[in-house]
């Protein structure tokens, strides 16, 4: 366990030098104190999670002290938003204070978002409001529990410093960690610049650094990029398996390690709904939960394109092509362990399909359907679950196909389903009501809201005594929350 001055910098991204990033002191935010700290994510930088009460723990994270090894930069990179390119993005708000490496030898970048203006700012403030600080902290911490790989969340300090949206609010800042900040946009920005020379100085500090045994290949970019295509079709198979929505799926928001990254407008799906949009800036449906499928290959395109230097169009079309296969290999298997399945069976896919369209047609709460799906036995679930649906009769004849297809598997042994079943279905999801009513609390000062839903969904497959109100249908006010993209 380590004090929070005995952290050990190493700080290669910074030493790529001025073209990748620039050089910027965060400013501070006035009065800040701690509003949740993740000791999980502590853990990972050997922190002593006592040390997050510590009033230089907020200083810190706050803007108003830096360690001497420390290097704040804003990094450089482009992105594809909404389809179309926009040549000049970068990090407006957030820096990267520096890389730490942990006793297991792993680097962490850790990245102050909130920080103040950069270069990069264009219009706006370099703020992040409390409302979005802690929306990004509980879905990091919620994700990683549902083991979706993602960006972490460290902390989310307050402040008293006013910050202009829709309204006045305050400003915050939330400490982010990741082996990586590189995204496809880092690659677009040198491509488009035409600047050969540092796309592959960066290139290879990224196979250097994140893709060693890709070097090794005869074709080392070949290697790394089918692997970011193997990870985020892996990571797409995640979100629509557990009905993530990220909201702003905008190259500059995709990382090259196949995390999820960059929380905006993200909610995890209520009622089941395949056209569900969580934006509510995205009038065209471009970032719909279905279209989260297609838009991972749209973005694996636009990063292959800035590749094209490096790579063989012939060999890029290629390795496009392993991505939705991956993506279906994935979510089918996922789902059929959702579905309590131990084996694969030709029609799992339709049967799925069916299930999907009947809880679309009668507005089903998808995440409570799996788990009371595994609670009793095939034909006592499906007795207890026909309520649920409008189409009792359509539900029924789906109830009866997925008995049969459970009886194909032997003889089971329901506390051993159940076991299997609850592992991989969540009781606890971060349901966007349940984040309102956290915020609202932490708004007025009162931060053990956030502290207790942090604490319930850092172990969301685990039944919590005296926590079943988080595990409930939202009330109906709480399906309708408009999240604003303003953040
Ligand atoms: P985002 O929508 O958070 O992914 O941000 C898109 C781009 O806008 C990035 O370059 C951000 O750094 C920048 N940005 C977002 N909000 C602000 C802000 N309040 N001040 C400065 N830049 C911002
Ligand atoms: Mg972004």
């Amino acid at each position: 366990m380590k004090a929070l001055d005995e952290l050990t910098f190493d700080n290669r991204f910074a030493r790529l030098g001025d073209a990748f990033s620039t050089h910027v002191l965060p400013e501070p935010i006035a009065a800040p104190r701690l509003v949740v700290a993740s000791p999980a994510a502590m853990a990972l930088l050997d922190l002593d999670p006592a040390v997050a009460e510590t009033p230089v723990f907020a200083e810190l994270f706050g803007g108003h002290k830096l360690w001497a090894e420390a290097e704040p930069r804003a990094m450089v990179y482009s992105g594809h938003q909404f389809g179309s390119y926009n040549p000049q993005l970068g990090d407006g708000r957030g820096l990267l204070l520096g890389e730490v490496y942990n006793d297991a030898g792993e680097h962490w970048d850790l990245h102050l978002k909130g920080a103040g203006q950069t270069p990069y700012s264009r219009m706006g403030d370099g703020r992040a409001v409390l409302r979005s600080s802690i929306r990004e902290f509980l879905a990091s911490e919620a994700l990683h529990a549902l083991n979706i790989p993602t960006t972490r969340a460290l902390c989310v300090i307050g402040s008293d410093t006013p910050v202009w949206r829709e309204k006045q609010e305050r400003a915050a800042m939330v400490l982010r960690l990741a082996p990586s900040h590189v995204r496809f946009g880092h690659f677009e920005f040198f491509y488009y610049t035409k600047r050969p020379e540092q796309q592959k100085e960066l290139g290879q500090h990224v196979l250097a650094m994140h893709f060693p045994h890709c070097l090794e290949q005869t074709e080392p970019y070949l290697a790394m990029f089918r692997e970011i295509v193997e990870r985020n079709a892996e990571l797409i198979a995640k979100w629509q398996a557990y009905g993530f929505c990220h909201g702003v799926m905008n190259t500059d928001n995709m990382s090259i390690l196949g995390i999820t990254f960059d929380f905006g407008p993200f909610a995890f799906l209520d009622d089941f709904d395949a056209h569900f949009i969580c934006n509510h800036s995205d009038d065209q449906g471009r970032y719909s939960f279905s279209n989260q499928v297609p838009i991972g290959q749209w973005n694996l395109s636009a990063l292959a394109q800035a590749l094209t230097p490096f790579i063989s169009v012939e060999a890029l079309r290629e390795t496009l092509g392993l991505y939705l296969p991956l993506f279906q290999a994935h979510y089918l298997d996922l789902m059929r362990r959702r579905l309590g399945f131990t084996t694969a069976e030709d029609d799992d896919q339709k049967l799925l399909e069916h299930l999907l369209q009947l809880m679309q047609n009668s507005g089903v709460d998808y995440s409570l359907f799996f788990r009371r799906l595994g609670d009793e036995s095939p034909e006592l679930a499906v007795t207890r679950l026909r309520d649920d649906f409008v189409d009792i009769k359509g539900f029924d004849e789906w109830g009866e196909l997925y008995i049969a297809r459970v009886a194909r598997e032997g003889v089971i042994d329901q506390a051993q389903r159940r076991k299997r079943m609850h592992a991989v279905n969540p009781r606890y999801i971060l349901r966007n009501y349940l984040a309102q009513k956290a915020i609202d609390a932490a708004e007025s000062g009162d931060y053990s809201e956030v502290r207790r839903l942090h604490a319930v969904l850092s172990n969301p497959f685990e039944e919590q005594p005296g926590m079943e109100s988080y595990a409930e249908r939202p009330p109906e006010w709480g399906k309708h929350l408009e999240i604003s993209c303003s953040s």
